[in-house]
C-alpha cells in the first residue's frame, strides 16, 4: 500500500515468461522475471543489508530448485549475456549510494575519500551522473549513451573513448560479491587496497584482497554470483569541450589512429584530447571521416548546455525500417546510411560544452539495432578499417558505419579492451538484419585471415565458441575459470551458468 513502509525487500514476479532485450535482437523463454526492490526502513545501510539477505535467499532457492539465475542490468546487451532460461532479476530499482568515510580507507590507498562512492548495482549511468553532479563529482567515463546499470556496464567491459581513462570497469576499485547462500565478500586488489576490514564488516561481508580474483570478477559476464554493490572512483565534476569536424582518412589520420600521436593533425586545441573518435561512412568516403575530439576542463557554471543538433537520430523506427528494407532492397543502403549518418553526426566546428552526462546523453536507439565492437591492438586500427571498407565495397552493401574508439588497456582478466597500452575498438553499428550479421561474420573471418589479433565486446553481437574464446584470451580464459571455481562452490556455479557462458566454454 502506498505510504506504508516496506520492512523487507520485495521480489515481485512480473508475470513475464519470456524476455526480449531492449534492442530486440532476441527473445528467450524464462521461468520467471522478477523486480527486486529495497525495503523502506528509513536507514539506507539497513536497507542495503536486508537486500543482501534477500539476494542470498534467491541463490539458496535456486540451488534447492535446481534452476539458474541471472541478474539483469539495463537489458541493453545485444548478446545473450544477460539471459537465462531460469530466473531473471531486474536490478534497476536497487539504486542506493553511499559516500565513503575517510576512516574506512586503507592507509596505503593513494586516493581520496571525496572521490569514492559505494553504489548499489542497479544505479543506471544516467542516474549516477545526475546524483554525482549534485555532489560536485563525475563518472570518469561512460559509453556513448547511458541506460546501462553500473554493474551491467562493467560486467561486459563497456567503454567510451576516453583515451587515458579506460573502460567503466577500470574505475571500479571494490566489489561486494554475493557468492553463495551463506557467503558474501568485499573484493578488492591486494596491490591497491582501498578499504580496511571495518568497511567489509559493516556490510556483514568478508574482506578479500586479491588481484587475481578481483581482476577476474570485474568483467564477470554475470557468472560470478550477484554483485550487490561496487566501490567506484570518481573525478571532480568536469566539463568536456567537444568538437566534430570532417577530415580525410589520409596518412596523417591513419598515423593518429594507429599511434594516438596527434602531432600530424590540426586539432582544435593543442593538448592531448580526453576523447578521440573517428567515424567513417563507407558510402561517403570523399566527404571525409567525422573526427570527434573532446577536452577536459574544470567545471564552471554559466556555460550553455549542449542542445542536440540535427532533428533525427538513428532511433527506433529508422533503424528498424532500414533492417527490414535493406534485406529486401540492398540498393537503397548507401543513400539511407548517408542520410542517417548526416543527421546523427552533427558537426561542431566551434565546439560545444557539457558535463559527461550532458554530452553522452540518452540514446534514441530503441529499435532493431545491431552492434559489433572489435577490440584491436592499436597498430592494426587502420588496416582493420581497410578490411571493413573492402568487404563493404566487394561484398556489400551493408547497412552499417565504421567507427574507431580508443581506451587504455584494461587489467580485467576478460576485458575485451585488453590490448595495452591502448586498445582500438572498431565499432560496426547498424541495422539488425541478416545482411548485417553476414557483414560481421565476413569481418571476423577477414581479420583471422589477415593474422590480426582481436577480441569482441561481450555485450554486442558475438559468435563465440570455446575455441574462439581461448584464441582471444589464451591463458586469461583459464585464469577467469579458475577464479570462478575459487570463489563459487559447484552448486552456485551451476546457478550462475547460462547458455551464453556454456557456449563460450566459460561455464
Ligand atoms: C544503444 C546502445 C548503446 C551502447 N553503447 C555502448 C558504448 O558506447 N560502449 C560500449 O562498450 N557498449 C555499448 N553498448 C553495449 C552495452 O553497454 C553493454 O552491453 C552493457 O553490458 C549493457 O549494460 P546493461 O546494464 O544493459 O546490462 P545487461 O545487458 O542487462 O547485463 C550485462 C551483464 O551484466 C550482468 N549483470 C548485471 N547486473 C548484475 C549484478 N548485479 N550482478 C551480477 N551480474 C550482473 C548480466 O547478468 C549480464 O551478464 C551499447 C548498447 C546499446 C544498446
Amino acid at each position: 500500500m502506498k505510504g506504508v513502509p516496506d520492512p523487507i525487500p520485495r521480489i515481485i514476479d512480473t508475470g513475464d515468461r519470456e524476455w526480449t532485450n531492449k534492442h530486440h535482437t532476441f527473445t528467450t523463454p524464462v521461468q520467471a522475471l522478477y523486480d527486486v526492490l529495497n525495503p523502506d526502513l528509513g536507514d539506507q545501510l539497513a536497507e542495503y543489508l536486508e537486500t543482501t539477505k534477500a539476494l542470498q535467499a534467491v541463490i539458496a532457492d535456486a540451488i534447492e530448485d535446481e534452476t539458474t539465475v541471472r541478474m539483469l542490468g539495463g537489458g541493453w546487451s545485444f548478446s545473450e549475456v544477460a539471459a537465462t532460461a531460469g530466473r531473471m532479476y531486474n536490478t534497476k530499482p536497487l539504486n542506493l549510494y553511499f559516500r565513503m568515510a575517510p576512516e574506512r580507507l586503507d592507509p596505503a590507498y593513494d586516493g581520496d575519500a571525496a572521490h569514492l562512492w559505494f553504489v548499489q548495482c542497479g544505479n543506471q549511468i544516467a542516474e549516477l551522473s545526475r546524483k554525482l553532479r549534485a555532489e560536485g563529482q563525475s563518472l570518469r567515463t561512460t559509453g556513448a549513451s547511458n541506460g546501462q546499470t553500473i554493474i551491467g556496464a562493467a560486467s561486459t567491459g563497456t567503454h567510451g573513448s576516453a583515451l587515458d581513462v579506460g573502460a567503466i570497469q577500470d574505475y571500479v576499485v571494490g566489489l561486494h560479491l554475493i557468492t553463495g547462500p551463506d557467503r558474501h565478500i568485499f573484493l578488492q586488489r591486494q596491490s591497491r587496497p582501498v578499504v580496511v576490514e571495518a568497511f567489509a564488516t559493516r556490510l556483514g561481508a568478508t574482506l578479500v584482497s586479491d588481484d587475481r580474483l578481483f581482476n577476474a570478477a570485474l568483467v564477470s559476464l554475470g557468472g560470478f554470483g550477484i554483485i550487490h554493490g561496487a566501490l567506484i572512483e570518481t573525478d571532480d565534476l568536469f566539463l568536456l569541450q567537444m568538437f566534430r569536424r570532417r577530415m580525410p582518412f589520409d596518412a596523417a589520420l591513419r598515423h593518429a589512429v594507429t599511434t594516438l600521436d596527434f602531432s600530424g593533425l590540426t586539432l582544435p586545441r593543442l593538448e592531448r584530447p580526453y576523447h578521440f573518435e573517428v567515424v567513417i561512412n563507407p558510402y561517403d568516403l570523399d566527404g571525409g571521416a567525422y573526427v570527434t575530439t573532446m577536452y577536459q576542463d574544470p567545471f564552471h557554471a554559466g556555460y550553455p548546455p549542449p542542445k542536440p543538433k540535427g532533428a533525427m537520430a538513428p532511433g527506433d523506427n529508422a533503424l528498424a525500417l532500414i533492417g527490414a528494407l535493406t534485406d529486401a532492397i540492398p540498393a537503397v543502403i548507401p543513400k539511407l546510411v548517408k542520410a542517417l549518418t548526416k543527421s546523427t553526426y552533427a558537426l561542431y566546428p566551434k565546439g560545444i560544452t557539457g558535463t559527461i552526462g550532458e554530452i553522452f546523453s540518452a540514446t534514441t536507439t530503441t529499435g532493431k539495432a545491431a552492434g559489433c565492437a572489435i577490440g584491436l591492438p592499436l597498430e592494426h586500427a587502420a588496416a582493420a578499417v581497410d578490411i571493413a571498407l573492402r568487404i563493404i565495397r566487394d561484398q556489400g552493401p551493408f547497412a552499417a558505419i565504421v567507427a574507431l574508439r580508443f581506451v587504455k588497456g584494461t587489467d580485467a582478466t576478460l576485458g575485451f579492451t585488453r590490448f595495452k597500452p591502448h586498445t582500438c575498438i572498431l565499432d560496426l553499428d547498424g541495422a539488425l538484419s541478416s545482411r548485417t550479421m553476414q557483414f560481421y561474420s565476413l569481418m571476423w573471418s577477414a581479420l583471422v585471415a589477415a593474422g590480426i589479433p582481436f577480441t569482441l565486446h561481450w555485450g554486442k553481437i558475438v559468435g563465440l565458441t570455446p575455441t574462439v574464446v581461448n584464441a582471444f584470451y589464451g591463458a586469461a580464459a583459464d585464469e577467469w575459470r579458475q577464479a570462478r571455481t575459487d570463489l563459487l562452490d559447484a552448486d552456485v556455479r551451476r546457478v550462475f551458468a547460462s547458455r551464453f557462458l556454456v557456449t563460450a566454454g566459460l561455464a
